[in-house]
C-alpha cells in the first residue's frame, strides 16, 4: 500500500467514490481511497437507486443534474453495467400552494438545465395508465431522471478513476487520522499508515466517529428507511415502455417499477421509531447491513400507495430492504473544509446520495482543487452548522425532516424541531409581543410582528403579513424602528499585527482612522468572493469585525487560517457574548439623545464611524450603520445588558412612534437600497468585478489574498454581471432562482427579490450576460410560470444619494 498520497479519502460508497472519479478527471490521480469492507457496502449498496432532478433549491438543483447527465454514459465509459432507467419521474401536487412550488421549480429546471413539464391528471394517466389520479391537480415530470443500479454505478466510477490512476484499498479500515506537525495529515489503517496533504471523511453512517478522531463534530443521525418489491406484476409483463418514478406526497412514499416488479418506497409519518445508532454505534465490523421488515410504521402510507396503485394491490411482496443511511439536520449534504482544520474535507451526511454522488464528487473536487467550485457551495458547506447542532438538535431536525420527506414546506412556515437552539436574551420578551421567529444557523430571529394575533397564510405568493410588513418598512422609513439582531457574526482582531493581516487577508484596506468603518471582503485565492465583513477600527490595534450570521464558522476558520505563525495578533469570535440592536428611523437621533449624553451630531458622530458611548447607562459600541438606508446606529453591548438598553430604548422611543421591525422588514428596505447578502448574491461564482463592487477592493495597498488572481480577471471578458431591477409583479416576488427570459431564450437568472413597500416597486437581483445589466435594459422574469416585465435600474431605489444615511 502506498504510504504518500495527496488525498486520502475514506469511505468507498456512492459519496467516496464519486469524489475519486473527479478528482482524477481533473488530475488528481494520485488519491487513494480506502474501504474497510467491499466498496458499496454502506449504505450505497441497498439503496432503491432512483436519481430525482426536482429540486427546489437551484445549487442543489445543479448538483443532481450534473449525475443525471453522467449515470447514463458511465457503462459505455468503462464496460460496467450499471442499471441506468432513464424512466423520468412524476411528483403528485394535490393542493394549489403544490401547485405553485412546481412552478416554482420550472424555473429552476429552465436555468439549471433539466427537462419539466406540468401535466394535468388526464396527461399523467397517460404515462403511467395504471395509477389513479383521485385529488390530484397536476404532476411534475421531469424527463432526464430515472433510477440506477447503486453498486453497478458506484462500481463503474471506481473503474473510471482506477484507470486514471487513482488507488482503491478495500478490506482496510482506518483507525485514526493524526495532523502533524508540517500541517499533512497521517491516517492510520489496518494496513499501514499513508502521510497526505487533504484528508477526506465520505464514511457514511460512520461520518461522525471519524470527525471524533480529529474533533470536529459531524451533525449526522442515521435513520432506518424501508422499500419493499413485489413479485413480477402481469401489467407490468404486458407493456414494453416502463413508467416513472411516481412521488406521491398522500403517501408520502415513491413508487416505481423493478424490472417487472413494483418497488414502494415509505417515509412513514409517524415519528415514533427509534432512531438507529443513537447509542453504542454500529458496529465497525459491520458491512452490507440490513434490518428485520418493519411494517406497523409503513402501513398507513402502503395502503395509500395501493389506493394510488391498485395493481399492486395483489402482488405478494418478495423483499423488504430495511436499510440506514445519515441525515444532516437540514437534509442537504456536508460538503467542503471541515470546521477548524486545514485541508480536511468532508463528502458525507447525504441522505439522497445516489443522486448526489458525482455531482457531490465534481463540485466538491473542484472546491478542493481549486480553492473554489464553479457553483456557490454555502448550502452545503459543511461550517453552515455550529456546536448547536448536538446530537439532540440534529436527531429532532432529521426526524422531522424525514416524515415530511414530499410534505412542501412553504414559504414563510416554521417548523419546530430543534428549536429554539440559540435565543437572544430578548427572545420571549419580543416573543410576547407578537414576534414571529424564524431561524438561521440555530439563531431565532423576529421575522415580522403579529399585533393583531394573525397567523401567516403561508404562500409561493404575497401573503396577508404583506401590509403588516408595509407596516414596520413605514415606521423605519418615517419614525423609528428597533430590530434585535445579536445574531450577527462578531470578531474583534487585535494585535501590533492586526492592521496589516487584515490588509493582507482582506482586499478592502481597513481604516487608518480610529472609528473608521469599512466593507472589505475576503477573497478565495482564485480572486472569488468567500466573505463579507464590515470593520470597524476600534483603536491602534483593534478592529471589530461583523458578517452574516450564516457566516460564523467559515469566517472564524478564515481569519484564523490565514494567521500566519509569527504574526502578533490575536482573533477572537464574540458572536455570543454581544447583543445587538439596529436602531434606525429619522427619529433616531432624538431618540438616543434621551437616553444618551453621547455627542451624536452629524459633526461628532458621521457616518460611517464607530464610537464607543454610554446608552441608557451601558458602555457600548455604536456604529452609524445599518441594512435598512436611514439615519441610524447599531448598538452592540455585552449581551446580558441586552433586554435593559431594549427597554430604555423602547421606553424612550414611544413618543417618536417606535415600532419593532422583522427580517421580512429588513429584507425589503435593503432591497430598496440595492445591497447585496452575502451567500446570495456575493458568491464564490463571481469576484468583485461581476458584482460591481471593484470600489471594495484596494489594489494599491499591497499584496492580499486573491490579488493576483483579481487583477488577470480584470483583463477578462466577463461572463456574468449582476443586474439591479424592478419587475412588474403585482401578486408574487422574485424568491430566487427564477430564469429571466429574452424571448424564448434563457439569459439569466434571479438570486433574490423582494416589495420594495416604500417605492412601492417589486425589486430583484438578477445573474446576466453583461450587455443586459445596462441600466434601462428590459427582459423579463417568469415568477411562478408568468412572464413579467423587468427593467434594469441605474442605482437604488431609495435614496440613492444616501442623503438619509448621511442625515
Ligand atoms: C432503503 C434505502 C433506500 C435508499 N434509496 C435511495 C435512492 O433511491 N436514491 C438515493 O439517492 N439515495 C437513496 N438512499 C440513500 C443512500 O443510500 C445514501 O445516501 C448513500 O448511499 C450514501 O452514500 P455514502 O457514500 O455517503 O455512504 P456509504 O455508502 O455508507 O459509504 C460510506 C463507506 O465508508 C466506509 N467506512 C466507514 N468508516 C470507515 C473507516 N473507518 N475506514 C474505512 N472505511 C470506512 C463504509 O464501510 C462505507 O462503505 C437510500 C437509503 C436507504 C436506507
Amino acid at each position: 500500500m502506498k504510504s504518500h498520497a495527496r488525498v486520502v479519502i475514506i469511505g468507498g460508497g456512492m459519496m467516496g467514490v464519486g469524489l475519486m472519479y473527479h478528482l482524477a478527471a481533473e488530475g488528481w490521480d494520485d488519491c487513494v481511497l480506502v474501504e474497510k469492507g467491499e466498496l458499496t457496502s454502506g449504505s450505497t449498496w441497498h439503496a432503491a437507486g432512483q436519481c430525482p432532478s426536482f429540486i427546489a433549491d437551484y445549487n442543489m438543483a445543479k448538483i443532481h443534474h450534473y449525475s443525471n447527465t453522467l449515470y447514463p454514459r458511465l457503462e459505455q465509459m468503462t464496460g460496467q453495467a450499471t442499471g441506468w432507467h432513464g424512466c423520468g419521474g412524476i411528483r403528485f401536487a394535490t393542493t394549489p400552494e403544490e401547485l405553485d412550488y412546481f412552478r416554482l421549480v420550472e424555473g429552476i429546471a429552465a436555468n439549471v438545465g433539466f427537462r419539466m413539464q406540468i401535466i394535468g391528471p388526464e396527461e399523467i394517466r397517460r404515462i403511467n395508465p395504471f395509477v389513479t389520479t383521485k385529488g390530484v391537480l397536476a404532476g411534475a415530470w421531469t424527463l432526464d431522471d430515472g433510477h440506477v443500479d447503486p453498486a453497478g454505478c458506484c462500481n463503474a466510477m471506481a473503474i473510471a478513476a482506477r484507470n486514471m490512476g487513482a488507488t482503491i484499498v478495500r478490506y482496510n479500515r482506518v483507525t485514526d487520522i493524526n495532523p502533524m506537525t508540517n500541517g499533512e495529515w497521517e491516517v492510520v489503517s489496518e494496513k499501514g499508515n499513508i502521510v497526505c496533504e487533504h484528508v477526506v471523511n465520505a464514511g457514511g453512517c460512520y461520518a461522525d466517529r471519524i470527525g471524533a478522531w480529529v474533533g470536529v463534530n459531524v451533525p449526522i443521525t442515521n435513520l432506518k428507511h424501508q422499500y419493499l418489491v413485489t413479485e413480477p406484476i402481469k401489467e407490468f409483463i404486458d407493456r414494453d415502455q416502463e413508467i416513472p418514478i411516481m412521488r406521491d406526497p398522500y403517501c408520502n412514499a415513491y413508487y416505481r417499477q423493478e424490472q417487472k416488479s413494483g418497488l414502494i418506497g415509505i417515509y412513514e409519518r409517524s415519528n415514533t421509531r427509534e432512531a438507529w445508532i443513537e447509542t453504542g454505534g454500529q458496529a465497525w465490523e459491520a458491512e452490507n447491513e440490513l434490518f428485520a421488515p418493519e411494517y406497523d410504521p409503513i402501513m398507513p402510507g402502503l395502503e395509500r400507495v395501493m389506493e394510488r396503485m391498485p395493481i399492486f394491490a395483489n402482488a405478494g411482496i418478495i423483499r423488504v430492504v430495511n436499510g440506514a443511511s445519515p441525515r444532516t439536520p437540514d437534509h442537504n449534504p456536508l460538503l467542503g473544509p471541515a470546521p477548524g482544520l486545514r485541508n480536511f474535507w468532508f463528502c458525507c451526511g447525504a441522505s439522497i446520495g445516489i443522486a448526489q454522488g458525482a455531482g457531490a464528487g465534481k463540485y466538491l473536487a473542484q472546491w478542493i482543487m481549486h480553492g473554489a467550485s464553479e457553483i456557490n457551495m454555502v448550502g452545503v458547506d459543511p461550517r453552515r452548522f455550529g456546536s448547536f447542532a448536538d446530537k439532540v438538535y440534529t436527531r429532532a431536525k432529521a426526524h422531522q425532516g424525514y416524515t415530511h420527506m414530499y410534505l412542501l414546506r412553504l414559504p414563510g412556515e416554521e417548523r419546530p424541531a430543534g428549536r429554539p437552539a440559540r435565543t437572544s436574551p430578548l427572545y420571549k420578551k419580543l416573543q410576547a409581543k407578537g414576534a414571529v421567529y424564524t431561524e438561521a444557523i440555530g439563531w431565532e430571529r423576529p421575522r415580522w410582528f403579529s399585533l393583531d394575533g394573525r397567523k401567516e397564510e403561508w404562500s409561493f405568493r404575497r401573503s396577508n403579513v404583506f401590509e403588516v410588513v408595509a407596516d414596520e418598512c413605514r415606521a423605519v422609513r418615517e419614525r423609528v424602528g428597533v430590530l434585535d439582531l445579536s445574531s450577527f457574526t462578531k470578531h474583534d482582531v487585535t494585535g501590533p499585527d492586526a492592521e496589516a493581516f487584515l490588509n493582507r487577508v482582506l482586499a478592502n484596506r481597513v481604516s487608518r482612522r480610529e472609528g473608521g468603518i469599512v466593507l472589505a471582503h475576503g477573497l478565495t485565492s482564485t480572486g472569488h468572493i468567500d466573505s463579507e465583513y464590515t470593520v470597524t477600527r476600534l483603536d491602534d490595534e483593534g478592529f471589530y469585525l461583523l458578517s452574516a450570521a450564516a457566516a460564523e464558522r467559515r469566517n472564524t476558520d478564515q481569519l484564523n487560517l490565514n494567521k500566519e505563525d509569527d504574526e502578533q495578533v490575536t482573533i477572537k469570535n464574540i458572536t455570543e457574548e454581544l447583543g445587538t440592536l439596529v436602531l434606525a428611523g429619522p427619529r433616531c437621533r432624538e431618540l438616543l439623545n434621551k437616553i444618551s449624553s453621547a455627542d451624536l451630531s452629524n459633526e461628532h458622530f458621521p457616518w460611517l464611524t464607530g464610537k464607543k458611548v454610554e446608552v441608557a447607562g451601558v458602555t457600548m459600541r455604536a456604529l452609524r450603520i445599518n441594512y435598512v438606508g436611514e439615519l441610524g446606529w447599531e448598538l452592540h453591548m455585552p449581551i446580558d445588558q441586552l433586554e435593559a438598553v431594549y427597554d430604555s430604548v423602547w421606553a424612550a422611543g414611544e413618543e417618536f412612534g417606535i415600532a419593532d421591525f422583522g427580517m421580512y422588514a429588513l429584507s425589503s428596505l435593503g432591497k430598496e437600497k440595492a445591497y447585496f447578502a452575502w451567500g446570495v448574491e456575493l458568491i464564490n461564482e463571481i469576484t468583485m468585478i461581476e458584482a460591481g463592487m471593484e470600489r471594495f477592493v484596494n489594489f494599491e495597498k499591497g499584496d492580499f489574498v486573491g490579488r493576483n488572481a483579481l487583477l488577470e480577471r480584470q483583463r477578462e471578458q466577463l461572463t456574468w454581471k449582476i443586474a439591479y431591477v424592478e419587475v412588474a409583479a403585482a401578486d408574487a416576488d422574485v424568491r430566487g432562482g427564477e430564469p429571466a427570459y429574452d424571448g424564448e431564450k434563457v439569459i439569466g437568472v434571479t438570486s433574490s427579490g423582494a416589495f420594495g413597500h416604500t417605492v412601492r416597486k417589486s425589486l430583484a437581483f438578477v445573474f446576466v450576460p453583461p450587455a443586459y445589466a445596462v441600466p434601462g435594459t428590459a427582459f423579463e422574469i417568469e415568477i411562478l410560470s408568468r412572464r413579467r416585465q423587468a427593467k434594469v435600474l441605474a442605482g437604488p431605489a431609495y435614496d440613492p444619494e444616501n442623503h438619509r444615511l448621511r442625515s
